[in-house]
């Protein structure tokens, strides 16, 4: 199956009982049972629940991977993948990720033990030089955030195979219409689904997939164990935003690459962060692993002025100044005030991440008026 039949059809079918094209939203608590213990595979719904489970399926599909267990939000998904650890445990980040990320590791998970170092894994070799005899798994997110640099994530698994590490990818930013980690080696791939994957901006929902049956049983473990659930609604909120991926992601990639050549040849913008462009230093990697080159384009402005920089924030009308991204509508952000505050400032300048960075999420809309938005909102200083 194609991806753009299984973003509708993979997992999923009428329901048996009535016929219902649309997964049904069972919003119950609980099920019957006809005698203690003799349930139809449904006891509580912290546990299960079908809408949920259709859901699973279809993430499991659309990820090449064998389960999908979903959570309550992205960052949810990740603390049950750190779960999979134990004290004393290294992790190796790319020290270029969502803010909420790097702060779950740093002041949730090192306080139980795990130790999480972040580096810079644009150079596979890099990475390999990282490695201890403790690091028991690799956490990637490419394209990085906010600076769009992209990861070789082959080349990394290919590393973390050969001494038996785990690989997790956030997969948020690419999609798997973009991107299928799993193809290229890695165990987990976790996502944010509030973002492309739900694509309206309506709802907050994450997932953790793999293609390892032990692992999604520790993990289905911890989903019922912690607690932090998605609700029935929520799943089939996130449904719903699958069956149009392909077709919101692609064109959100087409006006991405039009406002970036813009931004680019625009005299009053600096540098301008696409993987697009053939200069982008893991262009050709891009090319390999990704269908296109995302929806997200970084800029700093030619002078590096904080004044400009809020007016340019402030004087977009389609683009709403808002943090989140992979919505239908386009968003422009401040990292540095908003998705990366959490970040100490030395370890953002570290990645580039300047005072004055910003950074777009490019929605569907027509891309005249895009371009028109940012012009006018460059036109303000
Ligand atoms: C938003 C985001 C998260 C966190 O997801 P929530 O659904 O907000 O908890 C994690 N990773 C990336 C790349 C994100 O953009």
């Amino acid at each position: 199956m194609k991806i753009g039949t299984k973003v509708i059809h993979a997992g999923l079918g009428p329901d048996p009982q009535t016929g219902a094209v649309m997964t049904p939203i069972y919003q119950t608590s609980t099920y019957a049972q006809d005698a203690p213990g003799q349930h139809k595979g449904f006891e509580y719904a912290r546990t299960q629940n079908p809408t949920r489970s259709a859901l699973e399926r279809n993430l499991a599909a659309l990820e090449n991977g064998t389960h999908a267990i979903c959570f309550s939000s992205g960052l949810a998904a990740m603390d049950a993948v750190m779960r999979l650890l134990e004290p004393g445990d290294e992790i190796l980040s790319t020290n270029d990720l969502y803010g909420g990320s790097y702060r779950q590791m740093v002041q949730i998970h090192e306080k139980y033990g795990l130790k999480a170092t972040f580096i810079d894994m644009q150079d596979p070799s890099v990475v390999a030089n990282a490695i201890t005899e403790n690091t028991k798994m690799l956490w990637l997110e490419t394209p990085t955030n906010p600076m769009l640099n992209i990861l070789d994530i082959q080349a990394i698994c290919n590393i973390a195979k050969a001494k038996n590490i785990l690989v997790a990818v956030d997969n948020t930013f690419a999609s798997p219409y973009l991107q299928v980690p799993i193809d290229l080696g890695a165990q987990l791939v976790v996502h944010s689904a509030t973002k492309y994957l739900g694509g309206h901006s309506d709802v907050i929902h994450g997932a953790v997939v793999t293609n390892q049956p032990e692992l999604a049983e520790k993990l289905y473990f911890l989903q019922n164990a912690v607690g932090a659930v998605p609700g029935p609604q929520d799943c089939f909120l996130i449904l719903r935003g699958i069956k149009t991926l392909h077709l919101r992601v692609e064109r959100s990639c087409q006006n991405a690459a039009t406002i970036a050549n813009f931004l680019k040849d625009h005299p009053k913008v600096g540098k301008v962060y696409y993987p697009g462009f053939e200069t982008h230093p893991n262009h050709e990697v891009a090319k390999r692993q990704m269908r296109h080159f995302g929806g997200m384009v970084s800029f700093d402005l030619l002078e590096d002025s904080m004044e400009n920089a809020h007016k340019v924030m402030s004087n977009t009308h389609y683009f709403l100044l808002a943090e989140s991204l992979g919505g239908v509508e386009s968003l422009i952000g401040h990292p540095a005030s908003m998705t990366h505050a959490s970040i100490p400032k030395e370890e953002r300048l570290k990645t580039g991440l300047t005072d004055t960075l910003i950074r777009l999420s490019v929605g569907i809309e027509d891309i005249e008026d895009l371009i028109k938005d940012l012009a006018k909102a460059l036109d303000s200083f």
